[in-house]
């Protein structure tokens, strides 16, 4: 790694000074004229502090970054509340997969309560019984859960949810239980049906159609109900091909295979719904199920959030003023993300400009204008971009990544080669930023804050993550400087079995309603994301249509949430028509400290 740029307050004037200066005499005194180039704010303080730094030095590290590094807790989550055990067990090469499907599940149990996440290796006789649910996540049929983890859900009084592989085995213990699974649930786990999972792209739950990724996903291996039996089918899956398997039920033409089933103690949810959740709407059925498992009596609610995305410096007051005035016409609360500094090349590309809030009284003045209409601000990182990197894009504040490393490559998975980023590239993670210690960032972020309370903005409550992935360590200095987040959330397979994170395998996870999640922060939701006019990097455009699609989905979870951003610099119908259409499906628009 490299030395982290420190120079006292008035080091940097000094420099910073020589800099502009210098320069500016020659180019007066050789061309009698200012240089093109030099634009305001050039190498100002902050740009001299922000363009020093690049990437870790990961050479030779293959498996982990074994920086400094938060530890993370196997458990947390909210303080009051149900209490949930997440088990996981995997040895194949898939295991970090595993362990990263476990972070995941427990972070939607937190909108309850509690959880502890384990290996199933390690469970203890008896365990389950300091908690008011269960859920295994079984990835690896070759890596069966231990009998006394099966012997304790065959005894039926904890509510166990059982997802995907090796529920075969709850019936392996038949005869130490004293009776057979088939008497005690209904169905028979030694006897399920395998269907394509090409052939199955649409499940129905609630009454509701809703579509199941089927490229990359795992075939699906479906328990039989019979029609008499007292067991419950709370989700089925439409099948394409005539497997066996799938069968027409009365008033439904299209033959079905049920995907989630519950009697006595047991839900069994036959399908990984955690593949590709951002367009896998089985991932929604999935936590609409938590509310059955541990809390039955919550009231159904449908409510909306919307935040004005990356508003800095550089912005159009006039763009700030038409929304919040839109906005407030309607009796909408929202949120504003913005960033404190912007930095940027000058127009030859050889030196940097940087501005901060400070310096743009017209925009603070707009969100003055904003926080008066209904507006709350919330911190969306310091700078938006990170040292003197096009990470990838181009260095500019609102375009980078400010807590991790990225490229382009024309390959959509490893091995990479990096290239400048065309529209058409692929953009993956590389590695964390060069000052990646959890004082680094706190200093960071701490430097943006104090920079919006100077500016007479108030004190922000909540942060927001630039393009939703930070380093580890980065995530847990939020939750050193905030209580909470507003945002998609990226996290690191090793979090919990090793002293190490891999850099680059991650899980992103969208959150349909707010969790209190392993980085120690709440965070609220955003689930819908944002209207964008072009494709890019293999993104689809997304219409007001795609985002009103997705509201409509999120209504089969019991707590349903419509949660989007907005670019203000964007055409304000979009805004309207988002804001119409998500308050004629029955959502109320809500502060974001109101999401439930
Ligand atoms: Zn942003």
């Amino acid at each position: 790694m490299s030395d982290p740029y420190t120079l006292t307050t008035r080091g940097r004037l000094g420099w910073a000074a020589v800099v502009v200066l210098v320069p500016l005499a020659s180019a007066v005194l050789t061309f009698g004229l200012v240089d093109d180039d030099l634009v305001n704010h050039q190498n100002s303080d902050l740009a001299q502090s922000y363009t020093q730094a690049g990437l870790a030095d990961l050479a030779g590290l293959e498996d982990g970054v074994p920086a400094e590094r938060a530890p993370f807790d196997i458990r947390y989550g909210r303080s009051e509340g149900t209490t949930t055990l997440v088990l996981y067990g995997d040895h194949s090469d898939f295991a970090a997969d595993a362990e990263l499907y476990a972070v995941a599940t427990a972070n939607l149990a937190t909108h309850f309560g509690k959880v502890e996440i384990r290996d199933v290796a390690d469970y203890t006789p008896g365990l389950i019984d300091s908690f008011d649910a269960a859920i295994y996540v079984g990835t690896d049929y070759r890596t069966p859960p231990t009998e006394a983890f099966v012997l304790d859900v065959r005894r039926g009084d904890t509510s166990v949810m059982w997802v995907s592989q090796n529920i075969g085995a709850l019936a392996e213990v038949d005869e130490a239980v004293g009776q057979r699974f088939v008497d005690q649930y209904g169905w028979d786990p030694g006897n399920l049906d395998v269907i394509a999972s090409s052939d199955m792209g649409i499940v129905e739950y609630k009454g509701a159609s809703l579509s199941r990724n089927t490229l990359g996903t795992r075939d699906v291996s479906v328990p039989r109900i019979d029609e008499d039996s007292d067991v419950e089918v709370i989700a089925v899956g439409e099948c394409a091909g005539a497997a066996r398997g799938c069968a027409t039920t009365e008033g439904h033409n299209i033959p079905q295979a049920p995907l989630v089933v519950r009697s006595g103690n047991l839900t069994f949810v036959a399908d990984l719904p955690l593949d590709f959740i951002d367009d896998n709407e089985l991932y929604l059925v999935y936590a609409d199920l938590y509310y059955e498992l541990l809390d039955s009596t919550i009231e159904p609610i449908r409510q909306a959030a919307v935040r004005l995305e990356d508003v800095g410096p550089e912005s159009d007051p006039e763009d700030l003023r038409a929304v919040a005035d839109f906005l407030s016409s309607r009796d909408v609360p929202f949120q504003v993300a913005v960033i404190p500094i912007h930095l940027d090349r000058t127009p030859s590309g050889n030196n940097w400009y940087g501005l901060s809030l400070l310096d743009a009284p017209e925009v603070v003045e707009a969100l003055q204008y904003m926080q008066e209409r209904g507006g709350t601000l919330i911190q969306h990182g310091t700078t938006h971009q990170y040292g003197y990197l096009d990470n990838p894009y181009s260095g500019r504040s609102g375009e980078d990544y400010e807590f991790y490393g990225y490229g382009c490559s024309r390959e959509a998975l490893p091995p990479f080669e990096w290239e400048e980023c065309e529209q058409d590239s692929f953009v993956s993670k590389m590695g964390p930023v060069a000052q990646d210690t959890i004082a680094d960032h706190t200093a960071r972020m701490a430097h943006g804050r104090q920079i919006m309370v100077d500016a007479g903005l108030g004190e922000p409550a909540i942060f927001e993550t630039p393009h939703y992935t930070a380093s580890p360590n980065a995530y847990s200095a939020m939750a050193d400087v905030y209580d909470a987040r507003y945002e998609q959330v990226e996290y690191f397979s090793g979090m919990l079995s090793s002293p190490t994170v891999h850099p680059v395998k991650t899980f992103a996870q969208i959150f349909p309603y707010s969790v209190h999640d392993i980085y120690g922060s709440t965070v609220y939701p955003e689930n819908l994301q944002n209207v964008t006019e072009r494709e890019q990097n293999n993104h689809a455009i997304r219409t007001p249509e795609t985002l009103l699609a997705r509201a409509e989905a999120n209504l089969v979870v019991r707590e349903s949430t419509a949660s989007f951003y907005f670019h203000p610099f964007l055409d304000i119908g979009y805004l309207e028509e988002l804001v119409d259409g998500i308050t004629e499906m029955g959502y109320t628009f809500v502060a974001v400290d109101e999401l439930r």
